[in-house]
């Protein structure tokens, strides 16, 4: 895994990481902006996609049929909807589900997508080299949640918990998730805890977007010296 496609969604979260690397190349396709770095022996394409899941998709897509990138990982920030989780935290996935997907009326499982299914299961040596990095006993692995919502109301972050046992909710990484299932790509999804479902959580958001955005920056450099 050398050539490593890394995805934002917002310009916040990928600047947090470029102040790490080096970029050695920049260029555009269509409207995005890439930047192609160096870090030690690898070579990361960062780009940021734009908010929600068909411009994660889309972006996804992208990376693979032009960048010849061996992985992808997307980074950023989300709501937390798990005791388990607090404001800076590390949510690393082992899987993904898109929490606003509902084929319930033809008897499918709230989540479950025709030809997909309901979760998607991140890259097992991916989750084994990330389970191994310890920051402070902040990290968590395990279900997140996307949808096209921000999620503000404390009664839906529960919901979406009690239904796909999810640590946090955001509005990209399992779109990515699908993107790379069906393209054969391996993936993973790392984000930072920025808000908690609360009613008002926009504005927690706001103040810790930087902050959160950091703390997933230092955990994706913890990552890349350890993939092989
Ligand atoms: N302030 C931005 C919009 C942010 S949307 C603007 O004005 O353009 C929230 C972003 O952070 C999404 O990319 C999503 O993935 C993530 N996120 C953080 N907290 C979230 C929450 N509570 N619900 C859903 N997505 C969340």
């Amino acid at each position: 895994m050398n050539r490593i496609g890394i995805i934002f969604a917002m310009k916040e979260e990928l600047e947090a990481t470029l102040e790490k690397l080096e970029v050695i190349n920049e260029f555009k396709i269509f409207d995005l902006d890439f930047f192609e770095c160096k870090y030690k022996d690898k070579t990361c394409v960062l780009v940021e996609c734009g908010i929600g899941k068909v411009n994660a998709a889309r972006c996804s897509q992208i990376l693979i049929d032009n960048l010849e990138i061996d992985v992808i990982l997307n980074v950023g920030v989300a709501g937390g909807i798990s005791s388990f989780v607090n404001i800076c935290d590390v949510v690393v996935a082992d899987k993904l589900v898109q929490h606003d997907f509902d084929l319930r009326p033809f008897d499918y499982e709230r989540g479950f997508i025709p030809k997909v299914g309901k979760y998607i299961n991140c890259d097992e040596y991916l989750v084994k080299l990330a389970s191994e990095i310890n920051i402070d006993n902040k990290i968590s692995i395990g279900t997140i949640a996307s949808g096209d919502i921000f999620v503000t109301e404390e009664m839906m972050g529960k919901k979406i918990n009690d239904k796909f046992s999810a640590l946090c909710v955001e509005m990209e990484g399992a779109a990515i998730a699908q993107i790379c299932y069906l393209s054969n790509v391996p993936f993973l999804v790392i984000r930072s805890i920025s808000d908690s479902p609360n009613g008002n959580n926009n504005i927690t958001f706001d103040e810790f977007l930087d902050q959160s955005s950091k703390m997933a920056a230092n955990f994706l450099i913890q990552l890349l010296n350890k993939i092989n």
